[in-house]
Parts: structure tokens; C-alpha cells; sequence
């Protein structure tokens, strides 16, 4: 049989081709790691990806070598990853957040031939350096800076690197199965594991989070990543905003909430994204400096658990539409968001507002199931069972980076460690990590629970439920929080608040105040930490059995 259709290949570079094309003159924000702010425009942005990928010329790379950066979202950092993804080589992008001893094991299993850095970060480079061997060249953003040839005298100048260069260059074209980006999982338990993505994982992923029942971007809007780009790839942003053609914000190194606000009100930002310990910071600050944020019409909160204050916070008194979903590095990440469906007009508020507080469902090109976990059998998707979530789909982890063995079941699922239930419409509600669950008494206590009602308390600004071990339950929850300044809140009246919230023997034994929680490089609470610190109170403390 005649026909066919055209073969294009899904290429990171045909992004940005397309954003130069159709959407030259459209501005690009950036917050410098002086704090200044540069404006550039998506043409500008190919033509230093360009000028850069042809400075690439003399440093010897062959494809799939694994270029990383360390830095913040800027300009410069954008126009590296379509340089080393349209090139042909692997952006590895690093949590700077991570310790030293991390940092160098992940550079030398991803085996990094260049590393781009922030001159901040110049005392992380100097710690590692020499613990690095495959790494041939540190390459500083921005213009000369002699006190840094001081410190690191070999180092380039990524200004310098690119002003001589042409902006004509003709990006190779390959297979879309190559690989195009590489990040490092969190590792809270073991060493991190790397998450190779490639070309057509990424594109597929671009359009999916583009879609309206995900974050519905379009060329009208004005889009201001928060989540770091070394953070699952700033949730797919960067390249969204190519696809659609919007602006972007990129915030820097200042991801306070008075910083963000002030980008928010300059910029006319219309959506933003980031953990649930951006937003509050942000709503706090917007509160202080009395700003309506009359610009954004809706903000994605993902990463860890959105605690429902946050969401009716935003819509009460902001009128924003706050997108809840769900995902992780090695599910690119969306595997879920949170949009109602036509049917669900006729909800009453009380139900609806329970939906939205869902993680949501999957977009087209994922699936999900929960199981039980000893042997993969399915269970009922009713809203109520719990079990292990797994996901397969078009971007998907398979292997992980240098490791032979299938990072999935035998049937060919990826099991995301998290517990949730699934609704007939596949609306996915997170329980717990199954690794934070509290189990008491044989019984298991939902730590996200907990902490949601607790951030819900006016005076409670942090929250973290853990299990602390205990003689005659094997485990029971306490709260660590940390108060509102000036809060003269008791711990007696903070358990009070649960009450009538929480079945009885759910309350917190103990709820403990501290000045900060541990959080991690993406800004999540670090339970683990927390367990080794607290995870003996009731053990050791002379407490009043409240079960
Ligand atoms: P990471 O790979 O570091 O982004 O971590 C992924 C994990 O973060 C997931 O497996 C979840 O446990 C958690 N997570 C992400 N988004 C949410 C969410 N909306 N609600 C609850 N937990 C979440």
C-alpha cells in the first residue's frame, strides 16, 4: 500500500528551534547570581545554545558524554541545556544541596567530562575537585572574574567561551531514543541512583504537561519555574515554555518569599511551581507585604504533599487555582494532576473540594495501579483501599543509569514506593511513603495526615509526623513543628487541635517544637533525620499512655 506519513524524530533541539521561530521576541527573565536581572528573549537563547555547542567543537566530547551543571535557574543554565542536549551529549544536572561526599560519588558514576557551575557554588567546586577525574573542564556562568582564576586556575568563563563563537549551527540529528538528561534520586536511603531520560521520553513529557488538564500553558502566559532545574529538570518547564512559547521567570538564587513575590508582582507572573515549603514561605511574605498576586491565575504544588491550607489559602484569598500533583525523578516527573471533569459541576463544595485535594489522575501516557505488595496483585481502584502505587508509561524509568538489572516488577511495572488509594476515575490519593507510614499496634497512621491537619493550625508554620518507637505499640506518632514567630502555642493545646480531627489513638503522643525542620536539596522534609533525633522520646521520656 502507497502513503506514509513524514518521520520526524523527537528531538530536545526541535524545541527550541521552534521557540526561536514563533516566539523570538518573547522575554526571558533571569535573576543573576547578583541578584541582578537580565532579559533576553528566546532567539537569544538559541543563539548562545548555538554559539556554545559550537565551542563544544574543541573540547574532544563524543555523543552520550555527560556534561553537568550545578547551578540555579538563570539564562546561561537554559541555553547549556539545549547546547549539550541538542548536541548530542547528556545534561546531568546536580543538587548543589547535595554534601560533598554525594556530589563526588554522583560525578564519578555519571563519569562527567565538564562541569558549568554558578560562581557561588565555587567553594563546592574547590571541595571536590581532584576527587573528580573524569571531569576535564569547570566552566564558570558569567564574565572573567580574576578572583576565581585565584581559586581555580583553570577554570573558563562561560562568557568568554561563547563571545567569539557563531551563531550558526546546524544541531545534529539522531536517533530520539538518545539519551538528552540524567538526574540524580534524593538518596535518602543508599547512594543516589541516576535517571537517564532521553529525547523522546522528554518530548512526549513536554506535551503531556502542557496539556489543559495539566498545567494548560499556552503562549499567553508568563511562567516562573521555582522548582530548581537540577530538581527533576525543573519539573519539565524550561522545555514547556519552548513548546508553548511562553515567558519564563527564572528566580535564582532567591527563592524566599519576599524575592518571589516581588518577581511575581514585576513580572505579572500567571503560574508558578514548587514544594509546599516554597508556597508557604511565598504565602507568608504576600500576606506581610498585603500583595492580592493579581497576576497568577493558578501554581502547581508538587514534590511532597500539599497540606490543604495551602489550597484554600491561594483560592480564598488569591483567587488562584492551586494544581496539586504528583510525581517523581523517575517518572519525569508528572504522573498525575489535579483538574475536575465536567461531572463533577454537580458536586456539593464540601465533595468537590475533597476531589481537588487529590493528587489527581494521569495524563494520556501514563497508567497507574496500586497493588498488593507481596505479590503484584491488583486491588480495587474504589478510593479506599490502600496499596503500593506503580506507574508505567512513555516516560517512565526502565534502568537505572550503569545498572543492568530492570528497575522494574517482573511484570513490567515501576513501583514508586509510594502507599495510595486509586478512584474509578483514577484520582490518586497519596497515604504515605511506605517507608514514613506509622504503624501502631498493627495499625497503620498516615504521617501526611497528621500533617496536614498541623500546618492547618494558624500558628504552626512547619510539620513533620514521624514514628517514634514505643514499648507496647512497636511505634507511635509524634509531631516535631515549628511555631509562627512570637506563637505562644503549648504543646497541650496543639495535640487539643486534633481532636475531633483524628480518630483518638491517631493524635500524636508528643508534639514537639523546634526552631527548624531538615530539609533536603529539593526542599522536602527529612524524616530520616528527624527519626534518628526523636525517634526514641517515648522510649525514653516518662509518657502519659494516650491510646
Ligand atoms: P523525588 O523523586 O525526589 O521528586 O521524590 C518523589 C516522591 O515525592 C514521590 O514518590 C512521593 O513520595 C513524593 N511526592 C511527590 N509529589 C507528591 C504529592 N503531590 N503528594 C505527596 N507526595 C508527593
Amino acid at each position: 500500500m502507497f502513503g506514509k506519513m513524514m518521520h520526524q524524530s523527537l528531538l530536545i533541539s526541535n524545541l527550541i528551534e521552534h521557540a526561536a521561530k514563533y516566539h523570538s521576541d518573547t522575554p526571558i527573565i533571569s535573576r543573576e547570581v547578583n541578584s541582578q536581572i537580565t532579559t533576553t528573549n528566546w532567539l537569544q537563547v538559541r543563539q548562545n545554545s548555538k554559539r556554545l555547542a559550537n565551542a563544544f567543537s574543541s573540547f574532544n566530547l563524543e555523543q552520550g558524554d555527560r556534561l553537568a551543571t550545578i547551578a540555579w535557574n538563570n539564562h546561561r543554565h537554559l541555553e547549556s541545556w539545549y547546547a549539550i542536549s541538542g548536541s548530542g551529549y547528556v545534561c546531568h544536572t546536580i543538587n548543589p544541596r547535595l554534601f560533598p561526599e554525594q556530589l563526588i560519588f554522583i560525578i564519578n558514576d555519571a563519569q562527567d567530562k565538564v562541569i558549568f557551575f554558578d560562581s557561588t557554588f565555587l567553594p563546592l567546586i574547590n571541595a571536590i575537585q581532584g576527587k573528580v577525574p573524569t571531569v576535564e573542564r569547570f566552566i564558570c556562568y558569567g564574565a572573567r572574574d580574576e578572583k576565581i582564576v585565584e581559586a581555580l586556575p583553570h577554570v573558563l568563563f562561560y562568557d568568554e567561551l561563547i563571545q567569539n563563537q557563531s551563531a550558526e549551527f546546524a544541531w545534529p540529528q539522531f536517533n530520539e531514543e538518545t539519551p538528552s538528561s540524567l538526574c540524580y534520586t534524593s538518596g535518602t536511603t543508599g547512594n543516589p541512583k541516576g535517571v537517564l531520560y532521553s529525547h523522546r521520553s522528554t518530548l512526549l513529557h513536554t506535551m503531556a504537561i502542557c496539556f489543559p488538564d495539566s498545567l494548560d500553558l499556552s503562549a499567553s502566559d508568563i511562567v516562573m519555574p521555582v522548582v530548581p532545574m537540577f530538581h527533576v529538570n525543573a519539573w519539565g518547564v524550561p522545555y514547556a515554555a519552548a513548546m508553548t512559547g511562553c515567558t519564563l521567570v527564572l528566580p535564582g538564587p532567591n527563592l524566599d518569599g519576599d524575592s518571589l513575590v516581588s518577581l511575581i508582582d514585576d513580572y505579572k507572573v500567571t503560574i508558578a511551581l514548587g514544594v509546599p515549603t516554597i508556597w508557604q514561605g511565598l504565602l507568608t511574605a504576600a500576606k506581610s507585604r498585603g500583595t492580592r498576586l493579581e497576576s497568577m491565575t493558578r501554581n502547581v504544588v508538587g514534590g511532597a504533599a500539599c497540606p490543604p491550607s495551602i489550597i484554600r489559602d491561594f483560592k480564598h484569598n488569591y483567587a488562584c487555582d492551586t494544581i496539586h500533583a504528583w510525581g517523581m525523578s523517575e517518572t519525569s516527573p508528572l504522573g498525575t494532576a489535579n483538574h475536575p471533569k465536567a461531572k463533577h459541576a454537580a458536586l456539593s463544595a464540601e465533595d468537590f473540594e475533597k476531589l481537588r485535594l487529590t493528587q489527581g489522575r494521569p495524563p494520556f501516557g501514563v497508567e497507574l495501579r496500586i497493588v498488593d505488595g507481596e505479590n503484584l496483585t491488583p486491588l480495587p481502584n474504589d478510593g479506599q483501599t490502600q496499596g503500593n502505587l506503580q506507574i508505567r508509561g512513555a516516560w517512565i524509568v526502565d534502568h537505572y543509569f550503569n545498572q543492568e538489572q530492570s528497575a522494574l516488577t517482573t511484570d513490567g511495572w515501576f513501583d514508586t514506593g509510594d502507599i495510595a488509594t486509586l478512584d474509578a476515575d483514577g484520582y490518586m490519593t497519596i497515604c504515605d511513603r511506605a517507608k514514613d507510614l506509622i504503624k501502631s499496634g498493627g495499625e497503620w497512621i498516615s504521617s501526611v495526615e497528621i500533617e496536614n491537619i498541623a500546618v492547618g493550625h494558624p500558628e504552626i508554620r512547619m510539620a513533620a509526623a514521624i514514628a517514634a518507637r514505643h514499648a507496647k505499640w512497636d511505634e507511635r506518632p509524634i509531631l516535631i513543628a515549628v511555631k509562627n514567630e512570637n506563637s505562644t502555642l503549648t504543646e497541650e493545646e496543639a495535640r487539643a487541635y486534633f481532636e475531633n480531627k483524628l480518630a483518638r489513638w491517631q493524635i500524636p503522643d508528643v508534639v514537639i517544637f523546634v526552631e527548624a525542620l531538615p530539609v533536603n536539596g529539593t526542599g522536602k522534609i527529612v524524616k530520616a533525620e528527624l527519626r534518628h533525633q526523636f525517634g526514641d522520646v517515648l522510649l525514653k521520656s516518662e509518657v502519659v499512655e494516650s491510646v
